[in-house]
């Protein structure tokens, strides 16, 4: 505490005897409850005001004015007071950080969030239970599983699936591939009369994904000792969707060349497009070649809550294992998410029994240890936020916000279509746009590397002026800018107004590197 801290409205004094001197006045306990409410209470309080009174989605801060600000504190003398903390806190974040919650964030794959799950964020740190085995929960653990078995049913799934909540859809995606590689080293050994070791097995395995699927899964190779190289990406069509036939195709060239595929991945809802994969074809490709059908729906997940476009799924019901990510399009805090499998028996290839923790016999006892099926030990009660969400709102909800997302990109795609100074890659089935800023044929066809200097030039202008934040990507080789939509409270008329902020900053970089290639001064 600081010398002063007494005279501070948040100095537990009254609550934690004299000025808070005792270190121990800083644990929540029954002493400190009525201090901890007003704690929480200052801190919401702030983020409150901020978020009421943010005007755009950045400050376009760059990170040299920000470093010496936070290189500058000094974490071995601290403040004490929690006010003059927070008032450190709003200078070197909260005043500059990245508002998701704005209608013109319009970058990657992150939401504003529903309060029902910001409760829930409050609740499950106070208490802080950790979710890897039952006596360290109770009732979390069952609570997580409900989760679990809702998932499983929305998916279609079956009644053996399973699953589990994870940090994100990266570990989702390796704790899928895990299992998918330790089936295939399962049915390998077992289909051959003399098994060779696991060291000449995993250099055969290989993992299919479209050109367009997520980078984790080559992560997750790495991690699981394939080799380079082991994970093939299947062509898409022009509406970035894997295409079946090329997938066909590598399917038998594997088999031919005596390489087992240990898993397919298709994707519903790629990070770029939004573009989801053919599943039931992938399905019934993946049946035949007696291959693992993995579902990466970290994005297209919010369809499972809704009440108009869940069809756009149809095929996931098939998957082995699903990845999803209620961090993107259930509308909750990071983290949240799960992957679910559709034989649970299979998250067996995740239990190890440690005598101190879960020891084997309280699995013969049917103690649920959520860590018997679970990559990490320590584990948040994530779930919890999903289950206000859905206690409170309720999934319809849920999903009536991602599908409010899902038409206003229809809209966007539309206003794309139309405006001659743009390009747009495809139709959306989700909620991305890929675009281009191309003043092309009419003016004469502006050269292409010049095109792409100003579509990278607008997406840091706008960024820097704070008014917009919108993403990139290459596409074809070619620089393109991204809208990834998850704001219900972004209008047209947002898209329309950072459409002619992107346009301005483009044209104004391209006149200027016209002026100077010609010698003369930018108009
Ligand atoms: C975001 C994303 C991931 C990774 O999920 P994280 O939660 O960021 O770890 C995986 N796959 C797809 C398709 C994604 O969009």
């Amino acid at each position: 505490m600081s010398p002063q801290g007494s005279a501070s409205p948040l100095a537990p004094a009254d609550t934690a005897g004299p000025a808070g001197a005792d270190p121990r006045s800083h644990l929540l306990n029954d002493s400190t409850a009525e201090y901890y409410r007003r704690l929480v209470s200052e801190g919401v309080g702030r983020v409150a005001r901020t978020v009421a009174g943010t005007s755009r989605p950045f400050t376009g801060v760059t990170p040299g004015e920000l470093a010496p600000l936070v290189d500058g504190i000094d974490l071995d003398r601290p403040l004490g007071d929690p006010a003059a903390a927070l008032d450190e806190l709003e200078r070197v974040y909260l005043r500059d950080a990245v508002y998701f919650h704005h209608p013109r964030y319009l970058a990657h794959l992150n939401c504003p969030v529903v309060l029902p799950a910001l409760l829930g964020e409050a609740v499950l740190s106070a208490v802080n239970s950790s979710l890897d085995t039952w006596d360290q929960s109770a009732g979390g653990t069952l609570m997580e599983r409900r989760l679990i078995d809702w998932t499983a049913a929305r998916i279609g799934l079956g009644r053996a699936a399973d699953g589990v909540f994870t940090s994100g859809g990266t570990q989702s995606n390796l704790q899928a591939l895990l299992l998918a590689r330790e089936e295939a080293l399962r049915l390998l050994r077992k289909n051959s009369p003399t098994p060779p070791p696991v060291s000449e097995m995993l250099p055969k395995l290989r993992v299919l994904t479209s050109e367009a699927g997520h980078f984790s899964v080559l992560k997750a190779a790495k991690l699981l000792g394939l080799e380079p190289g082991s994970v093939i990406s299947v062509p898409c069509d022009g509406d970035r969707r894997m295409r079946a036939d090329h997938l066909a195709r590598e399917l038998r060239r594997c088999r031919e060349e005596g390489l087992t595929v240990m898993a397919v991945s298709a994707t519903a809802g790629t990070t770029d497009f939004g573009s989801i994969d053919p599943l039931p074809e992938i399905a019934e490709l993946c049946q035949e070649a007696g291959t693992w059908f993995h579902v990466d729906a970290a994005y297209g997940c919010g369809l499972l809550a809704s009440t108009t476009r869940r069809h756009l799924l149809k095929g996931i019901e098939r998957a082995d294992s699903v990845t999803v990510d209620y961090h993107k399009s259930f509308f909750q805090p990071v983290s949240s998410s799960a992957v679910l499998v559709r034989d649970g028996a299979t998250l067996r290839h995740a239990t190890y029994h440690a005598d101190y923790l879960n020891p084997a016999r309280s699995a013969e006892k049917r103690i649920p240890n959520q860590v018997d099926k679970s990559l990490q030990t320590t584990r948040r009660f994530d779930a919890l936020k999903l289950w206000l969400t859905l206690r409170i709102m309720g999934a319809d909800a849920v999903g009536a916000l991602f599908d409010q997302v899902v038409d206003l990109a229809a809209d966007t795609w539309r206003i794309l279509e139309e405006d001659p100074r743009f390009t747009v890659v495809t139709r959306p089935a989700l909620s991305t746009l890929v675009f281009r800023y191309s003043p092309g044929a009419d003016a004469g066809g502006a050269d292409e590397t010049a095109v792409d200097l100003a579509n990278l030039h607008a997406r840091e202008a706008l960024a820097a002026s704070g008014e917009a934040v919108v993403a990139g990507t290459v596409v074809d080789g070619r620089h393109h800018l991204k809208f990834t939509l998850l704001n219900p409270e972004t209008t047209t008329d947002d898209i329309r107004a950072v459409l002619d902020l992107i346009a301005g900053h483009a044209q104004e970089h391209l006149a200027s590197s016209a002026a100077r290639r010609s010698g003369s001064p930018a108009a």
